[in-house]
């Protein structure tokens, strides 16, 4: 454990001191008349949300920023980081990158640690092993108690992001992970084991009860064992011999459905082979997309495996909505849809908007088009390294474009330089409104300064406006400026409220 060092580290009172709200922050549970005014006024708004992590407020000051947020990128939604271990949400700049033109220039690597950055409250956590999950990177800052009232003020909504990042070496972890094809456990949480069930639904409850938030949006953005073994996301390599999970849990709820759990590990073993094969250039004689179907159709299981997962994620998006509308009917829960959902039409296949939006009152659906290009390129590559290594993969990539309806991209080896466009947002956009048939809101996630490869597209302040406008003009409830504060350049956040205050008037 990496903890704050001291003179990294605020109590609450100095980081109170500092800021205005530190007296509206102490008594934030009763301000419910404050927010319920606050929620009427904006009720009639689209959201224009954005996502901020803890680090930028101590860094920067929470009026300071919040005013900044609302002047220049016309937000009207904080979606705060509540809860994460990970450096997408968490965190300043990742290490390597460029700092921004804010905030302090210094990497956290030594000081980031991550956990929940509210104040957790035991009676949430009985039923689960993970107990002890209090970020310590502030030292004792409560961030949801000391951001709320300073946002209510201006007339600002705020929903707490949860992310279901984990680190390994926490307590309770071991007791509650997964298990991969080699029988190793992995130190990420295994989403069939009740005490993980239990800890999704006490903390979203525990957030909602303890503070007069608006919603919680969930971010969960692991991949069923079928596509990490072929690596097909944008961001993940091929591991084919580490896919998950089978764990007494897991297997429990194959036999409950008729699913032979050895049948599906020796289905994986066998894709696990095959994904080997293809890496080490040893091509089947039938050849490598022949080979890979024949597996699936010999070995259902792979698929059903595969499934199994995606229940089990789902299911936990459902308890977590419940747990949510038991605290109160009217906050709000969002899940967040993570980018292989617009690149890979196997993903695609298994994710229905209108089922979706049944378990949910937004969507937080990731059109990140600057970033897009080098992770569709890398997606591309991998699949055209396995079950398509027998096409020229400038034409996978054709072919894959006319699957998803993706209109006039960047050729592939010129993708990572030229992102995607805004037609793709527009498009995804509309294809989301459409998928979820009126049932939720959709609020499109905008790439402003999400890191790429050195040699990779940085967003100029005329395409994040290029997208931002495309989003709202194709229809959307809403925006989400994404991944978060941190990362992103001034002039990029202008620009989006230029598009904001354009696309709406
Ligand atoms: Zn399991």
């Amino acid at each position: 454990m990496n903890n704050a060092s001291p003179s990294n580290q605020l109590t609450r009172r100095e980081f109170l001191n500092q800021t205005a709200a530190g007296v509206a922050a102490a008594t934030v549970v009763g301000s419910a008349l404050g927010s319920s005014i606050a929620r009427a006024v904006e009720s009639s708004e689209k959201i224009i949300g954005i996502q901020v992590g803890s680090i930028s407020f101590v860094d920067e000051g929470i009026e300071q920023v919040l005013d900044l947020l609302k002047q220049r990128g016309a937000v009207n939604t904080v979606f705060l980081t509540t809860f994460t271990y990970g450096r997408g949400l968490g965190g300043r700049q990742v290490p390597g990158q460029p700092f921004p033109d804010h905030g302090k220039q210094e990497s956290d690597e030594q000081i980031f640690h991550g956990g929940n950055y509210a104040t957790p409250h035991p009676e949430f956590y009985q039923n689960t092993a993970l107990k002890q999950t209090r970020a310590p990177d502030h030292g004792d800052l409560d961030i949801v108690a000391a951001v709320l009232p300073a946002a209510r003020k201006r007339g600002m909504k705020l929903l707490c992001s949860i992310e279901d990042v984990f680190r390994s070496d926490l307590p309770g972890v071991k007791e509650v992970t997964e298990v991969d094809l080699q029988g190793r456990q992995t130190g990420t949480l295994c989403l069939f084991h009740p005490g993980v069930r239990a800890f999704w639904t006490g903390l979203a409850a525990d957030l909602c009860t303890s503070y007069d938030i608006d919603g919680i949006l969930f971010f969960n953005e692991r991949n069923g064992p079928l596509l990490n073994a072929l690596g097909a996301s944008h961001a993940q390599s091929i591991a084919s011999s580490r896919v998950t999970c089978f764990c007494e849990f897991h297997q429990k709820a194959a036999s409950e459905r008729g699913i032979s759990f050895d049948r599906a590990r020796e289905g994986y073993r066998k894709l696990d082979q095959f994904v080997q094969n293809a890496l080490a250039d040893k091509r089947p004689s039938d050849g490598y997309f022949v080979e890979f179907w024949r597996l699936l159709v010999e070995y259902p299981e792979i698929i059903l495996w595969d499934r199994l997962f995606d229940e089990g994620k789902h299911q936990v998006l459902a308890e977590v909505n419940a747990a949510v509308k038991s605290v109160r009917k009217d906050l709000q829960v969002g899940f967040h849809i993570e980018h292989v959902n617009s690149f890979n039409p196997i993903f695609r296949a298994t994710r229905r908007y209108d089922d979706l939006a049944q378990k949910a009152d937004f969507l937080k659906v990731v059109v990140y088009n600057n970033c897009g290009g080098e992770r569709y390129a890398h997606f591309i590559q991998n699949v055209g390294s396995t079950v398509f290594r027998d096409v020229p993969k400038d034409e996978l990539l054709r072919f894959n474009n006319h699957l998803l309806d993706y209109g006039t991209e960047a050729a592939l080896d010129a993708l990572p330089t030229a992102g995607l466009s805004p037609d793709y947002v527009a498009r995804e956009t509309k294809r989301a409104l459409a998928g979820v048939q009126g049932k939720c809101k959709i609020y499109p996630g905008i790439d402003i300064g999400i890191p790429t490869g050195k040699n990779s597209r940085k967003a100029s302040p005329d395409d994040t406006y290029a997208a931002t406008f495309a989003a709202l003009k194709a229809g959307a409830h809403g925006v989400i400026l994404s991944r978060k504060y941190s990362e992103m350049r001034l002039a990029n956040l202008d620009a989006a409220g230029r598009a904001v205050r354009e696309a709406l008037k």
